[in-house]
């Protein structure tokens, strides 16, 4: 009896969304039994985001949380920058621990990554929170734990090592029995920037060694944190308007 996917994808309005977003469906397309919880980071709801996910065909809702402007701290002291996706995640954890499914698995995909499919067959075998290395990510060609008889002992990562899981948010994912035990676990506002996973999961386990590696003991690439480049629009501003097309 196979667990469904939650995959939880925060996005914005942007040049390149719908770009990203049909990669990123082209892709979980070939995935079964996923349930794709889409978090806009906006005060409404887009018709292009409802349009992609309707032509996806693939299960899922659509929701929006607005990031909120840190009104306190405007000027004046050192410049408080929100994380990204906080409040679009914790929304997401929220809505799938009301809905209640006792056998699924939840994995916070953000929409510019590139994924093997294989990453989702790995992620199904979790029983409570399974780990795999991630490409391009913290100034390295990958970053990713290191198993010593089928246990994280250590870490290959070079940006904040003393984090208790110095490790990306597309890194890992887990069963959603562990909504299921009080109060669900959430991101918070508070933390410092580039320690949201480290302190999420710290939430989930007591230890690293608690972690289930996948992907031949971590030693496969099954993600890699690409980036979209900013598209280069400058000339424009030199056309005369022209009909309006969807980009
Ligand atoms: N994101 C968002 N609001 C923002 C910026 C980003 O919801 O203001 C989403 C974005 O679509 C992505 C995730 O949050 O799914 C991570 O953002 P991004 O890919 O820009 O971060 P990076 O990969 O550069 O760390
Ligand atoms: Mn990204």
């Amino acid at each position: 009896n196979m667990p469904t996917i939650f995959v939880v994808t925060p996005t914005y309005t942007r040049l390149t969304q719908r770009a990203d977003i049909t990669r990123f469906v082209n892709t979980i397309k070939h995935v079964e039994k996923m349930h794709w919880i889409v978090i806009e980071d906006s005060e409404h709801p887009t018709e292009a985001v409802r349009e992609l996910m309707a032509e996806s065909g693939i299960p899922g809702t659509q929701l929006y949380t607005k990031t909120p402007e840190n009104s306190e701290k405007k000027d004046g002291m050192e410049r408080f920058q929100y994380h990204r996706g906080v409040d679009q995640r914790n929304l997401a954890l929220n809505k799938i621990a009301a809905m209640g499914d006792k056998n699924a698995i939840v994995y916070f995909a953000d929409d510019d990554n590139t994924y093997s499919l294989e990453v989702f067959d790995e992620m199904r075998k979790t029983e409570r929170v399974s780990v795999w290395p991630v490409a391009f990510v913290g100034g390295q060609k990958y970053e990713r734990p290191i198993v010593v008889d089928g246990k994280v002992k250590k870490w290959h990562v070079s940006w904040h090592p003393e984090r208790t899981y110095p490790t990306d948010m597309a890194s890992f994912a887990f069963h959603s029995s562990l909504l299921h035990t009080g109060r669900v676990p959430q991101f918070s506002h508070e933390w410092r920037q580039g320690f949201l996973e480290s302190g999420f999961l710290e939430q989930l386990l007591d230890s690293p060694e608690d972690l289930e590696p996948r992907g031949d003991n971590c030693t496969k690439i099954l993600v890699w944190h690409t980036r979209t480049m900013d598209v280069n629009i400058k000339r424009e501003a030199k056309l005369r308007a022209e009909p309006f097309i969807k980009v």
